[in-house]
C-alpha cells in the first residue's frame, strides 16, 4: 500500500455510521437495518466469514449507539474486526429466536431503511414480529450513502484503476488469433492478480458477434483474424473496485469498424468532458447518447452510460435517464458508452471517472484508440 492507503480507522467507521444515521433522519426515517453485504462492510469493516441463515444485523438509529447483533459463535470474529470498537455488540444463541432478540432492539413503530442484500427470510422475520414498523429499500431512500468517496477510498480506487491499466498494457501483447475467449479471459484474470487485485469479478472477452452482447462473459469461441474484441475486466484491490473496457481488433479493422469505434470514443470523451459538480447524472448519459444518436446508431446503444463503483463494482450513482440527482465531488462512476451490432460486433470504451471541483478526472488512462492485436 502507498502512503495514502492507510487502514481505515475506528474513527472512519464511526463517521460513516453517523453520516448514515444523519442521512436517514433527514429522510424522515428512524434508522437503518443492515445485514451482511457491502453496506455492512463499508459502515463497520465487518463481514462474516460465511453469510448464512443465521441473522447478523447492524442497527443504526439516532437514539441508540450503533449495535451489532451476531450469532454467539461468530462474536469472536466480530470482536477482531477493524471497526468493532465503534460498536456495541449483542448476540443470540442457537435455539433462541433471532427475530425476537432483534425486535427488542427496534422501535415497534419505527421506520427503517433496510440493506438491499437482506435475505427475504430475515426481513420477513422482522416484519412478523414488528408489524407496525415500516421498512424501505436503502437504495430507494438513501441511494447516495456510499457514493462520495474520501481521500483514502479514492487512493484505493486509483490503485485499482492503475492495476487495470497495467493489465490492459500487457493483454495487447498476448496472442488473440486462434485462441479461445476463455483463454484470453484467463490471461486477464492472472494479470489483474499479478498487478495487485485480491479478487477478480469479471473478465469479459466478447469476440466478433459475441461483442454485440454487452454482458457476454467469455466462451468457447475461437478468436479469428479480423475480429473486433471487447475486453471488459475488473475486480477488487484493497477492497475497492476496478472496471475498464477497451475494444481491440485482431489485425486490420475495416473502415466500418474504425468508424463505429471513433463514434464510441467521441461519445465517451464528450460525456467525460461534461462531468462537473452539480451536473445531473442523467445529463452525463444524454451527452454520450446524443453523439451516438446523431451518428445514426442510437438504437444500438442498449444500456445506460455508467454506474458507481466503490466496495462493489456496480452501485449508485447510475448515469441513466431519469436520475436527476447531481454529481458531487468525490463520486466515482464509469462512463462506458457502446454500440452493439447484433450478429456482427460490438464496441465499448469504459473508464472510471471521479468528480473533482474542477471537473472529471479519469482513473483509467490507457490509450482509447482501437488497438491492433495479433
Ligand atoms: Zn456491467
Ligand atoms: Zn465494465
Ligand atoms: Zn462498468
Amino acid at each position: 500500500m502507498n502512503a495514502a492507503l492507510t487502514p481505515f480507522t475506528t474513527e472512519d467507521y464511526r463517521a460513516r455510521m453517523e453520516l448514515a444515521v444523519h442521512s436517514a433522519v433527514a429522510e424522515g426515517l428512524d434508522g437503518l437495518l443492515i445485514t451482511p453485504g457491502p453496506d455492512m462492510l463499508w459502515l463497520t469493516g465487518y463481514t462474516p466469514t460465511a453469510i448464512t441463515e443465521r441473522l447478523t444485523l447492524l442497527v443504526l438509529s439516532a437514539e441508540e449507539e450503533p449495535r451489532m447483533l451476531v450469532p454467539t459463535l461468530e462474536r469472536p470474529d466480530l470482536e477482531s474486526a477493524e471497526g468493532s470498537d465503534a460498536l456495541a455488540i449483542s448476540d443470540w444463541r442457537d435455539g433462541q429466536d433471532p427475530y425476537d432478540v432483534a425486535s427488542a432492539l427496534l422501535r415497534p413503530d419505527g421506520t427503517y431503511a433496510v440493506s438491499d442484500s437482506a435475505w427475504a427470510m430475515h426481513l420477513l422475520g422482522l416484519q412478523s414480529r414488528l408489524a407496525d414498523a415500516r421498512y424501505f429499500s436503502i437504495t430507494e431512500r438513501l441511494p447516495m450513502l456510499r457514493a462520495v468517496k474520501d481521500a483514502n477510498e479514492l487512493a484505493r480506487l486509483e490503485a485499482a484503476g492503475a492495476a487495470a491499466d497495467a493489465t490492459f498494457g500487457e493483454i495487447v501483447t498476448v496472442r488473440f488469433a486462434g485462441r479461445k475467449e476463455t483463454e484470453v479471459a484467463a490471461d486477464l484474470a492472472r494479470l489483474l492478480r499479478e498487478f495487485g487485485h485480491e479478487q477478480v469479478d469479471f473478465t469479459i472477452v466478447g469476440s466478433g458477434p459475441n461483442g454485440a452482447n454487452p454482458h457476454h462473459e467469455a466462451g468457447d469461441r475461437t478468436i479469428a483474424e479480423g475480429d473486433v474484441v471487447v475486453l471488459d475486466f475488473g475486480g477488487l484491490m484493497h477492497g475497492y473496485g476496478s472496471d475498464t473496457t477497451r475494444t481491440v481488433c485482431v489485425g486490420e479493422p475495416t473502415a466500418e469498424m474504425r468508424e463505429v469505434h471513433d463514434i464510441v470514443r467521441s461519445a465517451q470523451q464528450a460525456a467525460f468532458e461534461a462531468v462537473r459538480p452539480g451536473i445531473a447524472c442523467q445529463e452525463v448519459d444524454r451527452v454520450a447518447r446524443r453523439v451516438i444518436t446523431d451518428a445514426g446508431y442510437g438504437d444500438a446503444f442498449i444500456h445506460r452510460t455508467g454506474h458507481g463503483i466503490g466496495v462493489t463494482t456496480h452501485e449508485p450513482p447510475y448515469m441513466v435517464e431519469g436520475e436527476e440527482r447531481p454529481t458531487v465531488p468525490g463520486m466515482c462512476f464509469s462512463i462506458e458508452p457502446g454500440i452493439y451490432l447484433a450478429g456482427r460486433f460490438g464496441v465499448r470504451i469504459e473508464d472510471i471517472v471521479t468528480v473533482t471541483k474542477d471537473g472529471g478526472r479519469r482513473l483509467n488512462n490507457t490509450d482509447r484508440g482501437l488497438a491492433i492485436v495479433e
